[in-house]
């Protein structure tokens, strides 16, 4: 048997739990299937057949919730750092463990291809092994020294926080803020993506084996506006980390106003990779292809619109069509795969919508341009390519979060920098140059929380992650995530 048809019987197996039995609620450290008894169903991207049904949370499962995570927080923001951390270690361990199962199911739930879920899977446990070691210094804090008075300050953990994630790579963003919340001495309540629910289920099994205490680690499965909604309002809740789109982003926040919740937002992006004429054209070109088609463009970071110095632009732009047509779109868990089918039906015709208005808008289709009938039903789109595009269509200034890839040429440095910023979004931005002066005026100028520089987008756990302008609020990684999960106390002491 090969590895594709291993996968699939492997993924079949997994997936009969969820067949016989809706995707529940953990709660308090048991499971639950909720108060409303209501379920709703769970597709999969591959050929849009049900995987199983799932519990529809409402306003009473997450009060459940809510209070089982307010009951054991002190519990757990005292307990000693290092036992802390010697649980999420463990935590990671079962990670590490289960990950083909987790990337398997990860696949099935999301389309995303298996080649890039199975490292999801162990980035996950990276991050719990991240903040498991920084337990014991979660709380520490400075000294202020003065004549008469001396002031030290020390963090303490926040309170229980809701986490809402969305469906582009779930395991992984979930462990991204959970690791560090759980390490700051904060408990969880989790509300998945509705598009994606499976892996949420595996992370909740895993925190029960790991012997995180029940209460500390919730999970409620739902819908945004009834479950996600409800999160937001409770009062127990101090603090909500959201990923997701910006319009989401922007309703969570007058939804926890009356009960002042920080937040924490990672939202939208429409990144811009910006190729100069001067620049490494073989690498460049490897970075533009992989930060757009990889992840089947469902990545927040990804470069979506390709601003390209008129010098090169015909060249360039030819040699990126070509590698665009020759991208291998297939089943997720096939290892051959570099594109699957998108998460959802709904999704799918949001990203097919985009092939008309690019023709409206009068850009040029490269490449693509249309759904994989073969592959009909599932949600599979052609890799694309509009070329000849201006920043202010449509295809330049909205996301599209799907495989697709807008060229804009530019004359100069000046004007690289005004398409770079003329949208709405603030995330990342990709500058290729072997002019270091024109990469450093560049970075600092592009309106973004990340810029990479002759790189693809590379990530190192301590640096911060987030973004500026409709691309969100705070930042993670490393320190950064404890000063959202924990307050800052300071204690002045006449000497
Ligand atoms: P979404 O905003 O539709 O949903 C995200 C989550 O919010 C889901 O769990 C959903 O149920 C919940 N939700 C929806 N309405 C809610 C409400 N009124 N109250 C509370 N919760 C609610 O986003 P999506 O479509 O699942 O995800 C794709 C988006 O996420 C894209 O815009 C992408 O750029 C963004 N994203 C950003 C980052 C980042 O780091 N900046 C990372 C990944 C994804």
């Amino acid at each position: 048997m090969g590895q594709f048809e291993d996968n699939l019987a492997k993924a079949d197996q997994l997936l009969q739990r969820f067949r016989d039995a809706p995707a529940g609620h953990f709660i308090g450290g048991a499971w639950t299937t909720g108060q409303s008894g209501e379920t709703f169903e769970n597709l999969t991207p591959v050929d849009n057949s049900v995987l199983g049904k799932v519990a529809r949370g409402n306003a009473r499962d997450v009060d459940d919730a809510c209070q089982a995570a307010w009951s054991a927080f002190p519990a757990w923001r005292d307990m000693a750092p290092a036992a802390r951390k010697k649980i999420l270690h463990h935590f990671a361990d079962l990670i590490e463990r289960d990950a083909e199962e987790i990337a398997l199911l990860e696949s099935m739930d999301t389309g995303q291809p298996i080649r890039f879920m199975s490292k999801a899977a162990i980035r996950g446990a990276a991050n719990f092994r991240f903040f498991a070691d920084r337990c014991p210094e979660a709380r520490d804090g400075q000294a202020l020294p003065m004549q008469e008075h001396i002031n030290y300050t020390i963090r303490q953990a926040i309170g229980p926080v809701g986490v809402i994630t969305p469906w582009n790579t779930p395991f992984m963003l979930s462990t991204w803020k959970i690791a560090p919340a759980l390490a700051a001495g904060c408990t969880v309540v989790h509300k998945p993506a509705e598009w994606s629910p499976l892996t949420a289920v595996k992370l909740a099994e895993l925190a029960e084996k790991a012997g995180i205490p029940a209460g500390v680690w919730n999970m409620v499965q739902g819908l945004g506006e009834e479950a996600g909604k409800a999160l937001t309002e409770h009062p127990h809740i101090k603090a909500l980390a959201f990923v997701g789109e910006s319009s989401t982003g922007s309703m969570i926040m007058a939804q926890g106003a009356p009960t002042l919740k920080r937040v924490h937002f990672e939202l939208g992006g429409k990144n811009p990779v910006i190729v100069f004429d001067d620049a490494d054209l073989e690498r460049a070109l490897d970075a533009v292809v992989f930060m757009i088609y990889s992840l089947n463009g469902q990545r927040c970071t990804s470069s979506s619109r390709l601003l390209v110095q008129k010098s090169i632009e015909q060249e360039f732009v030819a040699r990126v069509a070509d590698r665009v047509a020759n991208i291998r779109v297939g089943h997720p868990l096939d290892p051959g795969t570099e594109v699957g089918p998108l998460v959802h039906k709904r999704h799918f015709e949001k990203v097919m919508s985009y092939m008309d208005i690019a023709k409206e808008d009068g850009a040029d289709i490269r490449a693509g341009g249309a759904a994989v009938a073969d592959l009909a039903p599932g949600n599979y789109v052609q890799p694309t390519l509009f070329a000849e595009a201006r920043n202010d269509m449509r295809i330049a200034q909205e996301e599209i979060f799907g495989p697709v890839l807008t060229a804009i040429p530019f004359a100069d440095e000046a004007e690289a920098l005004k398409l770079a910023n003329d949208v709405i979004y603030g995330l990342s931005g990709y500058i290729w140059t072997a002019d270091v002066g024109r990469a450093h005026r560049m970075a600092q100028n592009v309106d973004a929380g990340m810029i990479w520089v002759n790189s693809e987008n590379n990530r190192h756990l301590p640096a911060p992650f987030g973004g500026t302008k409709a691309s969100g609020i705070g930042r993670d990684g490393g320190d950064y995530s404890f000063e959202f999960y924990m307050e800052t106390k300071n204690i002045c002491i006449a000497l």
